[in-house]
């Protein structure tokens, strides 16, 4: 059924739909019983050209939980594959659903997504649906990223569906609205590879080369230039996530897309002491995704991408291989120099001085080995305070003094130093245990947490604002766990 909201800002195109038919099956929403809001984002909505008032409503709850279609959608399912834990798998949405891709008043196009809509052919044994904890997590966790000016999927709104979905017990059903530069991922060029389409496999490179790298010049090679451009952007985006301490948890060549954002928070958390061996997630047991893997996962999954491209690269195929090994080689120094690049930030180096990689590796080293809060620590320094339990540690201190003596030793005043860490260290991460808290209140039907702790999260370089309660972690004797968001 259509929404009578027609005139509430939709500008949905259907660009995916014009890739060939292997990518991609039409497919509804299915309806659920009572639809209601549980939040919208009226920012995001506003930049998106949509008129946030008419939607925050109940008409805009229909059409978010999946009971009525927005002006001009054309619904579909996505087809992708994928490495999950180093297994190649055929997957698919099999529970979402692309309403269409919305043009915004600037001109840029954004997938348009219900998560949690139903089955799809895609679904395999799953229900196609989601529950209202892991879909608020979602939300919550990628406006934080968004917030720590990190790339990243958005959340448009989560919908109550009134109905319950089977878990290890029963759990109200939620539908989370994303909103992304696009769902492609690693795992549709697996898919198009798999299926042996080279037609539709380079349609595939013309389309994302098009969509996402619409300045990278015209060379015989565009899967090769597709390659090197994705590679680049996730070399970016892993340094990001290691300078905030943000473990995704699942990076399946399903969940990295190709765009360069963050996609899927399922077991996602960040870091609070630091240790590099930190793996959260219960169904990682072999620590496969741990916080210092994810660079070297990262090159292993633009590994699979390579392979998927390779017919494309070149027709013969050893002239292949090792085209497309030397666009990968540089990715492990790429994304180290970013990182520290970002690190150097974080301590307010703005110079280049003999002594600077051994004063940011001396740095790590002591976090590491005195469990030093990884957030805390550099807020702390920013703010011209010392680390919390470091009177008596004369490791610290000594580092400390080199660290003075080298901001002494640049051009700019120490003051302006730490302005700069204090726009490169955010003051707060969304803490896990106020994650959990607010996500078990919000699951029983007080959204008070939530909201509180999504206000402080998506104001992350607020020094000096942030009540304690967020900024600690929390209990050292707790050792945290996240549980797959299906
Ligand atoms: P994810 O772990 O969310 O990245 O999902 C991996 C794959 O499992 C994707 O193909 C999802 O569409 C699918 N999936 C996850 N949960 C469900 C569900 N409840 N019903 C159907 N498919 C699901
Ligand atoms: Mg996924």
């Amino acid at each position: 059924m259509p929404s009578p909201l027609a005139h509430a800002g939709w500008h949905l195109e259907h660009s995916y739909a014009s890739l060939p038919g292997i990518f991609h099956k039409a497919s509804h929403p299915e309806p659920v019983r009572r639809p209601a809001l549980v939040i919208f984002n009226h920012t995001l909505a506003a930049s998106l050209g949509l008129d946030a008032a008419l939607l925050d409503s109940p008409e805009g709850a229909s059409i978010f939980g999946g009971n009525s279609l927005p002006h001009g959608s054309r619904p579909l399912a996505q087809a992708y594959a994928g490495h999950q834990f180093g297994h190649f798998t055929f997957l698919g949405d099999g529970r979402a659903i692309l309403l269409g891709e919305q043009i915004a008043p600037d001109n840029r196009r954004w997938d348009v997504q219900l998560k949690g809509s139903g089955p799809t052919r895609f679904s395999r044994r799953g229900d196609g649906r989601a529950a209202i904890g892991p879909m608020l997590r979602e939300y919550l966790v990628s406006e934080a990223m968004h917030a720590l000016g990190i790339p990243t999927t958005r959340s448009l709104a989560v919908t109550l569906t009134g109905e319950s979905v089977r878990r290890d017990s029963l759990l109200p059903g939620a539908v989370l609205t994303r909103i992304a530069a696009s769902h492609i991922r690693v795992g549709t060029f697996e898919w198009a590879a798999a299926s042996g389409d080279l037609d539709a496999a380079s349609a595939l490179v013309n389309y994302t080369l098009a969509r996402h790298f619409p300045d990278t010049p015209v060379t015989d090679s565009p899967a090769l230039a597709l390659l090197n451009a994705v590679a680049a952007r996730q070399a970016t985006l892993i340094a990001q996530w290691q300078l905030v301490g943000f473990i995704h948890g699942v990076m399946n060549t399903d969940n990295m897309a190709l765009s360069g954002e963050t996609i899927d928070y399922g077991p996602c958390a960040f870091i609070d002491h630091y240790d590099p061996a930190t793996v959260f997630s219960s169904i990682d047991r072999h620590g496969r995704y741990a916080y210092h893997n994810q660079p070297p996962i990262a090159h292993w999954n633009l590994t699979r991408f390579a392979e998927a491209l390779l017919p494309l690269i070149h027709p013969d195929e050893s002239s292949a291989v090792s085209a497309a090994q030397s666009a990968l080689k540089a990715f492990p120094d790429t994304c180290a120099r970013h990182q520290y690049d970002g690190l150097k930030a974080k301590l307010g180096l703005v110079s280049d001085l003999p002594g600077d990689r051994a004063l940011t590796d001396d740095f790590l080293s002591w976090m590491h080995s005195s469990r030093a809060d990884f957030t805390n620590a550099f807020a702390a320094l920013s703010n011209g305070n010392l680390p919390e339990n470091t009177n008596e540690d004369a490791v610290f201190h000594s580092w400390h003094q080199r660290w003075l003596n080298r901001l002494s030793a640049q051009p700019l005043p120490i003051d302006d130093a730490l302005a700069l860490m204090r726009q490169h260290n955010p003051a707060v991460i969304p803490r896990n245990h106020k994650v959990e808290a607010a996500l078990a209140a919000a699951t029983s039907g007080d959204l008070t947490p939530f909201h509180q702790l999504l206000a402080i999260v998506t104001n992350p370089f607020a020094h000096g604002n942030i009540p304690v309660e967020f900024s600690q972690p929390g209990p050292a004797n707790c050792s945290y766990q996240t549980f797959c968001g299906t």
